[in-house]
Order: structure tokens, then C-alpha cells, then sequence
């Protein structure tokens, strides 16, 4: 998770302003703080899939999916302003908006073989994730959990106990067992037999926490593993392993934090791709376009074993004001067409990536689904060998040509090209252009 980070040594070349800015911040915010870039980007405002610093200089973010309409999309400005001059309490009280979203929300859903589907609401996707294992652990009478090796759940205890993202200095939860992610290019399996390849990986840890007398409570996977490197394709890699762990007695969390809502443009949801019903789901970032809303979604039966013996409450969680920032983003999905415009404008922007290929032989792959994208940088296409001292100098020439994005993967080698959905193919040209006039630059 540590990518390009601004370091004290980088102030000496910082405009007197930018550097008064970053000598604050370390002086009262928490040194677990990180700031992007060597040259700090100050923003100021935003608007669509666009950024404006202090001087005014406009930026088009790719890595933004948080305000995923778009910056300050004007439903949810609206629909927040609206309901926070009329009532924000929290949900002890009768309130439709709660209601209305569920049923709204619900209807994105798969039908269940047995039972309904519940709803809990939460402010983090960390918080849905603490949550959903707390559940696991209640229904399976386990402890077990598996995750890939480059996952990022969250910032709990238990969350960050199957987040090795966070590094070598987060310790990984005694109980929790890492498998590698399932990555067609790195690791050259045959498309066809990865899935059968990843469920070998979820048996062999399964038996590994049996054997040490540990039964499976959960696997939690964000179905296109944004931080194991972008791994979309092929859609349905994921349904053996689900098979396998329901075999095991655990369930399947689909952390949809980051593929959901419309993203992947094939599907609404990530898991959705896969052709898998999970017994959990768990919601944030873009749900509510920058409200802070998450959410998790639960068979009943799975749930009840912990709702019917531990009350849940949630200070801020389910709020009417955060419903109606959760419902404007629902209902401006669908007005605005975003999951068709994501897989549209997506594929194009990709097919003019692969272009890139034809003249930076450091452009290993260009994968992804809808405004999901992962490019990997290699020293070479044939070693296929990670360069990530390029990927963080690219970070900072895309940044410099007014590209904000980051990279992710274990080798911290492949550019997260995630923008907003309000993303248009003519800002494919600045992208591509930025980049290759940054490969270029760096004599790549
Ligand atoms: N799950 C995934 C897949 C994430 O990417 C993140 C955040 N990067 C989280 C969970 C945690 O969400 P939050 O930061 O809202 O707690």
C-alpha cells in the first residue's frame, strides 16, 4: 500500500506553500499518514471526473472510485442538502429512507436457493468487513480465515489481521491463511484451468488450518483483487473456490468495496462476473459517492446466527442523510446509464492502452473490465519481469501531465487506472497521451 509516497527529503524542491502545507500536516496529524507524490497535489475542488488544485490547474483523476458518479455529483449534493435540513438521526427511529433504499438496493441482488437476503448499514468499508467475519465466525463456529496475498480489508483488528497490503510490519491474524492471487499473466496458467488452479490454493490452506486444529470461518475476496494487481478475467474463476470452502463448512464474503456499484460494466456487482451467490457482501466506497455509507448484505440464515444473539448498532450507519446520498447513487446509475457507459468507454480506453504496446515494450499488459484497469509495467515483455522503479516513476511523470492515479500489486508494478464513471472517451486521449509521453520521458 506504501506506493508513491511524498518523503521529508522531497521538500527542499516544494513551492514555499506546498511545503508550509506538508511541515502542518506532520506536525499534528498521526505519522501513519502517507501523501502522494514527490510534489504534492493540493486540490481544492472537484467536478465530474476532474480535479482543480490551489493554482487553479486542472487534473483528470484516475483513481478516484469513490466519488464514483463523479466529483460533487449534483443528485447526491442535492439529495444530501435536502435531507440534512430535515433530519439526520440514526436508527432506533422509524424512517422510510433506510426502507426504501433496502428494497431498491435488494432488487440488484440475486435471487437465494433458501431464505432472504438482510441488510445492515455501517460509514467503512472496514467496518462491513469487521462485521461480515463477525458473522462468519458466529454461523461456522470457526475461526478460520483465508484471503490472497496482496489483500486489503481494512483497518480493525480483525480486518487488518487478513490485510497484508498493509506490509511486513502488519502482523497476518494467527488464524488467517494467504493464497496467492489468482493471476493469469504473472503466473502463465492457461486461462481455462485458473480457477481450478486458485482452488487448489484454498483447499491446501483450509487443510492447512485443519491440520493446526482451526476450523474455516470465512474467504473474503474482492472479486477483480484491485490490490493483488487488477485481476479481471476470466469472469467465473472464482465459483470452484467458493465450492470448496462452503465444502469446509466457511462462507464466501465478496468484498465489493471496490468492483461494486457498476464498475465492471458487464455486471452491477463483482461477484456477479464470477456467476457466484456469496453468503455475505459487503458495500462502501462508491455507495455513496462521497458520503461516508457501507453496507453488508447477508443471507438470513448466515446472519441470524449473530443477530439473534448480539445486538448491532451503529452511531452514523443507515442514517437518513447517508440513504439519501446511498439512493441518489442508485438512481443516478441507472438515469445516467453508468454501468453500459463503464463497459463502453472502458474496453475503448483499453484497446487504445494495448496500443502503447506497439511502442513501449515496457507495457507488459493491459487488462481489466469496464473503468477497471490494470497496466503492468516489466522490464521486459518476454521475462515478463516487474519493474516497479518505473511504475513509481510514471506515477509522478502522469502527475506532472496532470494524471492522478497510483499502482498496485505485490510488486507495486501495476498501474490502477480507476477513474470516476463519469470518465468520457475523450479523456482517454489526455491518458494515453500522458503516458506515453511519460514513457517517453523516462526513455521507455
Ligand atoms: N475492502 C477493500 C477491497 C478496500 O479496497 C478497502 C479500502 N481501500 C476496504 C475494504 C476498506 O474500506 P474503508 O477504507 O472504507 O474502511
Amino acid at each position: 500500500m506504501d506506493t508513491n509516497s511524498f518523503r521529508p527529503e522531497h521538500a527542499d524542491g516544494l513551492d514555499p506553500a506546498t511545503r508550509a502545507l506538508t511541515e502542518r500536516r506532520s506536525a499534528v496529524l498521526g505519522g501513519s499518514y502517507r501523501l502522494f507524490y514527490r510534489r504534492p497535489v493540493h486540490l481544492v475542488r472537484g467536478e465530474g471526473q476532474y480535479l482543480f488544485d490551489a493554482d487553479g490547474t486542472k487534473y483528470l483523476d484516475m483513481y478516484n472510485n469513490v466519488a464514483s458518479l463523479g466529483h460533487c455529483h449534483p443528485a447526491v449534493v442535492e439529495a444530501v442538502t435536502r435531507q440534512m435540513q430535515l433530519l439526520n438521526t440514526h436508527t432506533r427511529y422509524l424512517h422510510e429512507g433506510i426502507l426504501d433504499y433496502t428494497d431498491d438496493l435488494l432488487t440488484t441482488f440475486p435471487a437465494l436457493p433458501t431464505g432472504e437476503w438482510k441488510a445492515m448499514y455501517m460509514c467503512t468499508g472496514s467496518e462491513a468487513n469487521d462485521l461480515a467475519l463477525r458473522v462468519a465466525k458466529a454461523w461456522s463456529g470457526g475461526e478460520g480465515f483465508i484471503a490472497t496475498t496482496e489483500a486489503y480489508h481494512g483497518t480493525s483488528e480483525l480486518t487488518s489481521g487478513v490485510s497484508p497490503a498493509l506490509g511486513s510490519g502488519q502482523p497476518i491474524a494467527p488464524t488467517a491463511r494467504l493464497v496467492p492471487a489468482p493471476d493469469v499473466y504473472r503466473t502463465g496458467i492457461d486461462p481455462a484451468r485458473i480457477g481450478a488452479w486458485f482452488a487448489d490454493r484454498v483447499r491446501a490452506a483450509i487443510g492447512d488450518l485443519e491440520a493446526r486444529g482451526t476450523k474455516l470461518a470465512a474467504f473474503i475476496a474482492d472479486s477483480v483483487f484491485s490490490s493483488d494487481g487488477v485481476l479481471p478475467a476470466p469472469a467465473g474463476y472464482l465459483a470452484e473456490a467458493v465450492d470448496v470452502v462452503r465444502a469446509a463448512g466457511g462462507v464466501f464474503i465478496a468484498d465489493e468495496v471496490q468492483p461494486g456499484f457498476a464498475r465492471t460494466g458487464e455486471e452491477f456487482w463483482g461477484f456477479a462476473r464470477h456467476g457466484i451467490v456469496p453468503d455475505l457482501v459487503t458495500l462502501g466506497k462508491p455507495m455513496g459517492n462521497g458520503i461516508p455509507v457501507s453496507g453488508m448484505v447477508a443471507r438470513d440464515e448466515v446472519l441470524a446466527a449473530f443477530s439473534d444473539r448480539i445486538p448491532y448498532f451503529n452511531t452514523f450507519g443507515g442514517n437518513p442523510v447517508s440513504m439519501a446520498a446511498a439512493q441518489a447513487v442508485l438512481t443516478t446509475v441507472r438515469a445516467e446509464g453508468l454501468q453500459a457507459h463503464a463497459r463502453a468507454v472502458g474496453s475503448a480506453m483499453r484497446s487504445e492502452l494495448d496500443g502503447l504496446k506497439e511502442r513501449h515494450d515496457a507495457v507488459g499488459d493491459v487488462r481489466g473490465a469496464g473503468l477497471f484497469t490494470g497496466l503492468e509495467l516489466v522490464t521486459d515483455p518476454a521475462t515478463r519481469e516487474p519493474d516497479r522503479d518505473l511504475a513509481l516513476a510514471v506515477l509522478e511523470e502522469l502527475r506532472d501531465r496532470g494524471v492522478l492515479t497510483s499502482v498496485a500489486g505485490p510488486h507495486g508494478n501495476v498501474l490502477k487506472l480507476r477513474p470516476p464513471l463519469a470518465f468520457q472517451a475523450a479523456d482517454t486521449d489526455w491518458l494515453v497521451g500522458a503516458l506515453d509521453a511519460s514513457l517517453t520521458a523516462l526513455g521507455r
